[in-house]
C-alpha cells in the first residue's frame, strides 16, 4: 500500500454525515476514518460486526462500510440483517473478487461494493461521496414533491398516471394526460402542435395535427368542470399552445 495524504475537500452539505466502518483490521479501519474526517465526514468504527445492529438502531449512521470477512459472522448476513430493518446505505469491502461475493452482497442489499485488493482509500470516500449525494437528492426531490402536494394547484403523479386539479382528480384520457405533462414539463413555454403530437404520439404522421386542438379543448373542459375560471391552457396565436406558469407554483421541475 502506498501512502497517500489525505486531500480536504469537505462540502458543507455532506459535512455532517455520519460513517460507520465495521472492519475487523485496526489499520484499515483508522486509515478510512482517516480519510473519510478528511473528507468532511464524521467516522466511528466497529471492529465487531455483533454489535452492529445495536450500534445501527442507537446512533442512526448515514452510511456503513461493511468488511464482508469479519470473525464470528459475516459481513453478507448482517448486511441481510440491517435490511430488515433499514433502509440506510451499505457498502460492502471485501478482499475477494469473486462473482458469487458481488451477487452475495447485492443480493443481501448492498448498495455498492468495493474491493480491497489494490486497496484505496480514495476510492472509498469517492463511493461515500457519490452515494451520500445520491441520497441526499432523493431526500430533497421527497420534500420538493410533499411541498406541492399542499402548494400547486395543478398536480400530477407520473406513477399513478394521476393529475389534480385544486385537489380533485382529472378524468383525463391517457393522451389528455401526457398532453398535460408535456405543458408542465416547461410551464409558460409556447409548444407548436407539431411539438406537442411528436411527444404524444410514437408516429405523429398518423394523426392530424387539429387532434392536438380537440385534446386541448376536452383538457380545458376538465379543469373548467372543477374551477369554471380556470384558464391555465392559453393559445398563443401563430404557435400553439401554453401552460400559465401560475398554474405550477410550488411544482418541482
Ligand atoms: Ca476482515
Amino acid at each position: 500500500m502506498t501512502p497517500q495524504t489525505p486531500h480536504h475537500e469537505a462540502t458543507a452539505s455532506v459535512a455532517t454525515a455520519h460513517v460507520l466502518v465495521v472492519e475487523d483490521e485496526p489499520k484499515l479501519a483508522a486509515l478510512m476514518m482517516d480519510y473519510l474526517r478528511a473528507a468532511g465526514y464524521e467516522a466511528s468504527w466497529l471492529a465487531d460486526g455483533a454489535l452492529i445492529v445495536r450500534h445501527v438502531r442507537e446512533h442512526e449512521p448515514d452510511l456503513v462500510l461493511l468488511d464482508v470477512m469479519l470473525p464470528g459472522r459475516d459481513g453478507i448476513s448482517l448486511c441481510r440483517e440491517l435490511r430488515a430493518f433499514s433502509d440506510l446505505p451499505i457498502v460492502m469491502l471485501t478482499a475477494r473478487v469473486e462473482e458469487a461475493d458481488r451477487l452475495g452482497g447485492l443480493e443481501a442489499g448492498a448498495d455498492d461494493y468495493i474491493c480491497k485488493t489494490p486497496f484505496s482509500p480514495r476510492e472509498v470516500v469517492a463511493r461515500v461521496k457519490a452515494i451520500l449525494r445520491r441520497v441526499q437528492q432523493q431526500g430533497a426531490r421527497e420534500r420538493a414533491n410533499a411541498r406541492s402536494l399542499a402548494h400547486s394547484p395543478l398536480r400530477v403523479d407520473a406513477e399513478a398516471y394521476r393529475a389534480y386539479y385544486k385537489g380533485e382528480l382529472l378524468p383525463l384520457t391517457p393522451v389528455e394526460f401526457r398532453l398535460l405533462r408535456i405543458l408542465l414539463s416547461a410551464p409558460g413555454h409556447a409548444f407548436t402542435r407539431e411539438q406537442l403530437l411528436a411527444r404524444l404520439h410514437d408516429d405523429p404522421r398518423s394523426v392530424n395535427d387539429r387532434a392536438v386542438d380537440s385534446h386541448i379543448k376536452n383538457l380545458r373542459r376538465k379543469l373548467a368542470a372543477v374551477d369554471p375560471d380556470a384558464d391555465l391552457i392559453r393559445s398563443v396565436y401563430g404557435v400553439g399552445f401554453r401552460l400559465e406558469p401560475q398554474a405550477t407554483a410550488g411544482f418541482p421541475r
